[in-house]
Protein backbone atom coordinates (compact mmCIF):
# COMPACT_ATOMS: atom_id res chain seq x y z
CA UNK A 1 0.00 0.00 0.00
CA UNK A 2 1.03 3.35 -0.98
CA UNK A 3 2.09 5.87 1.49
CA UNK A 4 -0.90 8.96 1.40
CA UNK A 5 0.99 12.26 0.57
CA UNK A 6 -1.09 14.63 2.93
CA UNK A 7 -1.48 17.83 0.74
CA UNK A 8 -4.42 19.23 3.05
CA UNK A 9 -1.52 18.75 6.33
CA UNK A 10 1.38 20.32 4.69
CA UNK A 11 -0.75 22.71 3.22
CA UNK A 12 -1.58 23.89 6.75
CA UNK A 13 1.87 23.92 8.03
CA UNK A 14 3.02 26.50 5.45
CA UNK A 15 0.23 28.70 5.62
CA UNK A 16 0.98 28.70 9.53
CA UNK A 17 4.94 29.20 8.87
CA UNK A 18 3.81 31.66 6.30
CA UNK A 19 1.44 33.77 9.04
CA UNK A 20 4.01 34.06 11.88
CA UNK A 21 6.41 35.30 9.59
CA UNK A 22 3.54 38.03 7.84
CA UNK A 23 3.18 39.12 11.65
CA UNK A 24 7.13 39.75 11.91
CA UNK A 25 6.94 41.38 8.79
CA UNK A 26 3.79 43.75 10.66
CA UNK A 27 5.92 44.33 13.70
CA UNK A 28 9.04 45.92 10.85
CA UNK A 29 5.70 47.95 9.78
CA UNK A 30 5.30 46.06 6.57
CA UNK A 31 1.87 44.98 4.48
CA UNK A 32 0.96 42.21 2.48
CA UNK A 33 -1.07 42.94 0.07
CA UNK A 34 -3.04 40.97 -2.60
CA UNK A 35 -5.34 42.42 -5.23
CA UNK A 36 -7.90 39.82 -6.54
CA UNK A 37 -9.70 40.85 -10.01
CA UNK A 38 -13.02 38.65 -11.00
CA UNK A 39 -14.62 38.65 -14.43
CA UNK A 40 -17.95 37.80 -14.51
CA UNK A 41 -19.51 34.91 -12.27
CA UNK A 42 -18.82 31.58 -12.94
CA UNK A 43 -19.28 29.71 -10.30
CA UNK A 44 -16.03 27.42 -10.15
CA UNK A 45 -14.25 30.94 -10.07
CA UNK A 46 -16.30 32.41 -7.66
CA UNK A 47 -15.24 29.41 -5.45
CA UNK A 48 -11.57 29.47 -6.35
CA UNK A 49 -11.53 33.26 -5.45
CA UNK A 50 -13.39 33.11 -1.99
CA UNK A 51 -10.94 30.68 -0.84
CA UNK A 52 -7.89 32.47 -1.93
CA UNK A 53 -9.35 35.98 0.18
CA UNK A 54 -10.08 33.25 2.84
CA UNK A 55 -6.36 32.32 3.09
CA UNK A 56 -5.49 36.24 2.84
CA UNK A 57 -7.39 37.12 5.98
CA UNK A 58 -6.13 33.67 7.82
CA UNK A 59 -2.30 34.39 7.75
CA UNK A 60 -2.82 38.57 7.70
CA UNK A 61 -2.16 39.61 3.74
CA UNK A 62 -4.78 41.89 3.18
CA UNK A 63 -6.85 41.96 0.05
CA UNK A 64 -8.53 44.21 -2.32
CA UNK A 65 -11.30 42.77 -4.56
CA UNK A 66 -12.00 43.93 -7.96
CA UNK A 67 -15.52 42.33 -9.30
CA UNK A 68 -16.01 43.14 -13.25
CA UNK A 69 -18.93 42.40 -15.33
CA UNK A 70 -18.85 39.39 -17.63
CA UNK A 71 -19.48 42.06 -20.38
CA UNK A 72 -16.34 44.15 -19.14
CA UNK A 73 -13.90 44.70 -22.04
CA UNK A 74 -10.54 44.17 -22.48
CA UNK A 75 -9.55 47.90 -22.23
CA UNK A 76 -11.55 48.69 -19.22
CA UNK A 77 -9.50 45.21 -17.18
CA UNK A 78 -5.78 46.33 -18.70
CA UNK A 79 -6.71 49.51 -17.12
CA UNK A 80 -7.52 48.47 -14.05
CA UNK A 81 -4.47 46.51 -14.21
CA UNK A 82 -2.45 49.25 -14.80
CA UNK A 83 -3.96 51.03 -12.27
CA UNK A 84 -3.25 48.75 -9.73
CA UNK A 85 0.58 48.59 -11.39
CA UNK A 86 1.30 51.43 -10.04
CA UNK A 87 -0.59 51.61 -6.46
CA UNK A 88 1.79 51.14 -3.85
CA UNK A 89 -0.28 49.55 -1.47
CA UNK A 90 -0.95 46.44 -3.77
CA UNK A 91 2.14 44.00 -3.86
CA UNK A 92 0.43 41.41 -5.46
CA UNK A 93 -2.08 40.79 -8.09
CA UNK A 94 -4.19 38.10 -9.51
CA UNK A 95 -6.55 38.01 -11.84
CA UNK A 96 -8.88 35.09 -12.25
CA UNK A 97 -8.87 32.39 -15.10
CA UNK A 98 -10.48 31.81 -17.28
CA UNK A 99 -11.46 35.37 -18.55
CA UNK A 100 -14.47 35.81 -20.72
CA UNK A 101 -14.45 34.62 -24.25
CA UNK A 102 -13.94 38.28 -25.88
CA UNK A 103 -11.02 38.93 -23.75
CA UNK A 104 -7.32 38.11 -24.73
CA UNK A 105 -6.22 36.49 -21.39
CA UNK A 106 -1.98 36.77 -22.78
CA UNK A 107 -2.75 40.06 -23.33
CA UNK A 108 -4.01 40.47 -19.58
CA UNK A 109 -1.04 38.08 -18.38
CA UNK A 110 2.01 40.56 -19.75
CA UNK A 111 0.20 43.47 -18.28
CA UNK A 112 0.63 43.00 -14.71
CA UNK A 113 4.23 44.14 -13.69
CA UNK A 114 6.45 41.42 -13.25
CA UNK A 115 6.87 42.60 -9.43
CA UNK A 116 3.59 41.87 -8.92
CA UNK A 117 2.83 38.43 -10.66
CA UNK A 118 2.24 36.40 -7.86
CA UNK A 119 0.60 33.64 -10.23
CA UNK A 120 3.83 33.55 -11.80
CA UNK A 121 2.54 33.72 -15.33
CA UNK A 122 4.07 36.71 -16.74
CA UNK A 123 6.72 35.36 -19.70
CA UNK A 124 9.10 37.66 -17.68
CA UNK A 125 8.30 35.17 -14.62
CA UNK A 126 8.71 31.78 -17.10
CA UNK A 127 12.64 32.87 -18.45
CA UNK A 128 13.96 33.86 -14.82
CA UNK A 129 12.44 30.09 -13.59
CA UNK A 130 13.61 28.65 -16.55
CA UNK A 131 17.08 30.25 -16.43
CA UNK A 132 17.54 29.57 -12.08
CA UNK A 133 16.54 33.28 -11.83
CA UNK A 134 14.89 34.37 -8.76
CA UNK A 135 10.94 34.70 -9.84
CA UNK A 136 7.74 34.08 -8.64
CA UNK A 137 6.88 30.24 -9.28
CA UNK A 138 4.30 29.05 -11.23
CA UNK A 139 1.76 27.76 -7.75
CA UNK A 140 0.62 24.21 -8.56
CA UNK A 141 3.90 22.77 -9.28
CA UNK A 142 5.69 24.68 -6.92
CA UNK A 143 3.33 23.33 -4.30
CA UNK A 144 4.29 19.86 -5.60
CA UNK A 145 8.00 20.32 -4.26
CA UNK A 146 7.37 21.39 -1.34
CA UNK A 147 4.73 18.49 -1.18
CA UNK A 148 7.94 15.95 -2.42
CA UNK A 149 10.24 17.76 -0.13
CA UNK A 150 8.03 17.48 3.03
CA UNK A 151 7.45 14.48 2.59
CA UNK A 152 11.30 13.03 2.50
CA UNK A 153 10.97 12.00 -1.33
CA UNK A 154 14.16 12.83 -2.92
CA UNK A 155 14.02 14.41 -6.45
CA UNK A 156 17.99 14.74 -7.05
CA UNK A 157 18.96 12.20 -10.20
CA UNK A 158 15.75 10.33 -10.02
CA UNK A 159 13.57 10.12 -12.84
CA UNK A 160 10.68 12.14 -13.08
CA UNK A 161 8.34 11.69 -15.57
CA UNK A 162 5.27 14.18 -16.32
CA UNK A 163 2.43 13.67 -18.20
CA UNK A 164 0.79 17.30 -19.95
CA UNK A 165 2.37 19.86 -21.11
CA UNK A 166 0.68 23.13 -20.19
CA UNK A 167 2.14 26.36 -19.59
CA UNK A 168 0.47 26.28 -15.97
CA UNK A 169 1.22 22.98 -14.81
CA UNK A 170 3.43 20.66 -16.90
CA UNK A 171 6.38 23.21 -18.72
CA UNK A 172 6.91 24.86 -15.11
CA UNK A 173 6.70 21.90 -13.35
CA UNK A 174 10.03 20.80 -15.80
CA UNK A 175 11.77 23.51 -14.72
CA UNK A 176 11.35 23.48 -11.02
CA UNK A 177 12.28 19.29 -11.13
CA UNK A 178 15.71 20.33 -13.13
CA UNK A 179 16.00 22.93 -10.65
CA UNK A 180 16.03 19.55 -8.39
CA UNK A 181 18.42 17.59 -10.69
CA UNK A 182 15.75 15.62 -11.08
CA UNK A 183 15.98 13.75 -14.61
CA UNK A 184 12.71 15.08 -16.22
CA UNK A 185 10.93 13.74 -19.19
CA UNK A 186 7.61 15.19 -20.21
CA UNK A 187 5.14 13.49 -22.35
CA UNK A 188 1.82 14.66 -24.09
CA UNK A 189 -0.82 13.77 -26.37
CA UNK A 190 1.32 12.66 -29.27
CA UNK A 191 3.59 10.61 -27.08
CA UNK A 192 4.24 7.11 -28.43
CA UNK A 193 3.60 4.31 -26.36
CA UNK A 194 2.43 6.66 -23.20
CA UNK A 195 2.85 3.62 -20.75
CA UNK A 196 5.94 2.35 -21.78
CA UNK A 197 7.77 5.90 -21.06
CA UNK A 198 5.30 6.29 -17.81
CA UNK A 199 6.84 2.91 -16.44
CA UNK A 200 10.19 3.94 -16.71
CA UNK A 201 9.59 7.30 -13.86
CA UNK A 202 10.70 6.97 -9.93
CA UNK A 203 8.22 10.15 -9.76
CA UNK A 204 5.47 10.45 -11.75
CA UNK A 205 3.39 13.78 -12.30
CA UNK A 206 0.05 13.68 -14.15
CA UNK A 207 -1.53 16.71 -15.68
CA UNK A 208 -3.52 15.65 -18.42
CA UNK A 209 -7.11 16.57 -17.28
CA UNK A 210 -8.17 13.08 -18.04
CA UNK A 211 -10.61 11.42 -15.44
CA UNK A 212 -9.17 8.36 -13.74
CA UNK A 213 -6.86 7.86 -17.16
CA UNK A 214 -3.60 6.39 -15.53
CA UNK A 215 -4.47 2.75 -14.44
CA UNK A 216 -1.46 0.75 -12.82
CA UNK A 217 -0.52 -0.19 -16.27
CA UNK A 218 0.99 2.86 -16.35
CA UNK A 219 3.11 2.70 -13.33
CA UNK A 220 6.39 0.97 -12.09
CA UNK A 221 5.96 -1.20 -8.70
CA UNK A 222 7.12 1.39 -5.66
CA UNK A 223 6.63 4.88 -7.78
CA UNK A 224 5.86 8.36 -6.58
CA UNK A 225 2.50 9.17 -8.08
CA UNK A 226 1.73 12.86 -8.00
CA UNK A 227 -1.87 13.44 -9.66
CA UNK A 228 -2.88 16.73 -10.41
CA UNK A 229 -5.95 16.15 -11.81
CA UNK A 230 -9.52 17.48 -10.87
CA UNK A 231 -12.53 16.41 -11.95
CA UNK A 232 -16.22 15.49 -10.52
CA UNK A 233 -17.26 11.94 -11.77
CA UNK A 234 -20.72 10.93 -12.81
CA UNK A 235 -21.49 10.31 -9.25
CA UNK A 236 -20.36 13.72 -8.46
CA UNK A 237 -17.61 12.57 -6.62
CA UNK A 238 -14.49 14.77 -6.49
CA UNK A 239 -11.61 12.68 -8.49
CA UNK A 240 -7.88 12.56 -10.11
CA UNK A 241 -6.36 11.99 -13.66
CA UNK A 242 -5.08 8.57 -11.57
CA UNK A 243 -7.17 5.41 -10.92
CA UNK A 244 -6.24 5.80 -7.61
CA UNK A 245 -8.16 2.83 -6.22
CA UNK A 246 -6.60 0.58 -8.77
CA UNK A 247 -2.48 2.31 -8.47
CA UNK A 248 -2.45 2.90 -4.84
CA UNK A 249 -1.58 -0.50 -4.14
CA UNK A 250 1.73 -0.48 -6.54
CA UNK A 251 3.17 2.97 -5.38
CA UNK A 252 5.50 3.89 -3.16
CA UNK A 253 3.55 7.30 -2.25
CA UNK A 254 0.49 9.02 -3.83
CA UNK A 255 -1.38 12.28 -3.61
CA UNK A 256 -4.94 11.72 -2.97
CA UNK A 257 -7.75 13.77 -4.84
CA UNK A 258 -8.94 15.81 -3.71
CA UNK A 259 -6.62 16.79 -0.18
CA UNK A 260 -3.01 16.46 -2.80
CA UNK A 261 -2.33 18.83 -4.87
CA UNK A 262 -5.05 20.63 -4.55
CA UNK A 263 -4.62 22.57 -1.14
CA UNK A 264 -0.88 23.43 -2.09
CA UNK A 265 -2.14 25.56 -5.00
CA UNK A 266 -3.01 28.36 -2.69
CA UNK A 267 -0.67 27.60 0.06
CA UNK A 268 2.28 28.55 -2.74
CA UNK A 269 0.09 31.55 -3.95
CA UNK A 270 0.29 32.91 -0.26
CA UNK A 271 4.11 32.30 -0.30
CA UNK A 272 4.16 34.62 -3.61
CA UNK A 273 2.49 37.66 -1.81
CA UNK A 274 4.62 37.29 0.98
CA UNK A 275 7.48 37.00 -1.35
CA UNK A 276 6.96 40.57 -3.12
CA UNK A 277 8.02 42.22 0.25
CA UNK A 278 11.32 39.70 1.40
CA UNK A 279 14.37 40.75 1.41
P1 LIG B 1 -4.35 21.27 -20.12
O1 LIG B 1 -3.90 22.67 -20.36
O2 LIG B 1 -5.63 20.78 -20.70
O3 LIG B 1 -3.18 20.29 -20.60
C1 LIG B 1 -3.34 18.91 -20.62
C2 LIG B 1 -2.06 18.28 -21.09
O4 LIG B 1 -2.24 16.86 -21.07
C3 LIG B 1 -1.68 18.67 -22.52
O5 LIG B 1 -0.30 18.94 -22.61
C4 LIG B 1 -2.04 17.43 -23.34
O6 LIG B 1 -1.19 17.20 -24.45
C5 LIG B 1 -1.84 16.32 -22.32
N1 LIG B 1 -2.67 15.17 -22.64
C6 LIG B 1 -4.01 15.15 -22.86
N2 LIG B 1 -4.40 13.90 -23.19
C7 LIG B 1 -3.30 13.14 -23.17
C8 LIG B 1 -3.07 11.75 -23.44
N3 LIG B 1 -4.06 10.93 -23.77
N4 LIG B 1 -1.80 11.30 -23.33
C9 LIG B 1 -0.79 12.11 -22.98
N5 LIG B 1 -0.96 13.45 -22.71
C10 LIG B 1 -2.20 13.93 -22.82
O7 LIG B 1 -4.45 20.95 -18.57
P2 LIG B 1 -3.77 21.64 -17.27
O8 LIG B 1 -4.25 23.05 -17.15
O9 LIG B 1 -2.32 21.35 -17.21
O10 LIG B 1 -4.53 20.80 -16.13
C11 LIG B 1 -4.45 19.40 -16.04
C12 LIG B 1 -5.38 18.90 -14.95
O11 LIG B 1 -4.94 19.44 -13.71
C13 LIG B 1 -6.84 19.34 -15.08
O12 LIG B 1 -7.66 18.29 -14.60
C14 LIG B 1 -6.94 20.56 -14.19
O13 LIG B 1 -8.25 20.73 -13.68
C15 LIG B 1 -6.00 20.16 -13.09
N6 LIG B 1 -5.38 21.29 -12.37
C16 LIG B 1 -5.42 21.25 -11.03
C17 LIG B 1 -4.79 22.24 -10.30
C18 LIG B 1 -4.81 22.17 -8.82
O14 LIG B 1 -4.52 23.14 -8.15
N7 LIG B 1 -5.10 21.02 -8.25
C19 LIG B 1 -4.15 23.30 -10.95
C20 LIG B 1 -4.09 23.31 -12.34
C21 LIG B 1 -4.72 22.28 -13.04
P3 LIG B 1 -1.10 18.22 -25.72
O15 LIG B 1 -0.26 19.36 -25.24
O16 LIG B 1 -0.42 17.41 -26.76
O17 LIG B 1 -2.50 18.61 -26.05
Amino acid sequence: MGHLIDGKEIARQIKEELKEEVQGLKEKGMQVCLAVIQVGDDPASTVYVRNKKKACEYIGIGSKSFDLPGTASEEELVSLVESLNQDPEVNGILVQLPLPKHIDEDRIIRTISPDKDVDGFHPISVGRLWIGEKGFLSCTPAGIIQLLKRSGIQMEGRHCVIVGRSNIVGKPMAALLLRENATVTVTHSRTRNLPKVTRTADILIVAMGKERFITSEYVKDGAVVIDVGMHRDAENRLCGDVDFADVEPKVSAITPVPGGVGPMTIAMLMNNCVETVRC
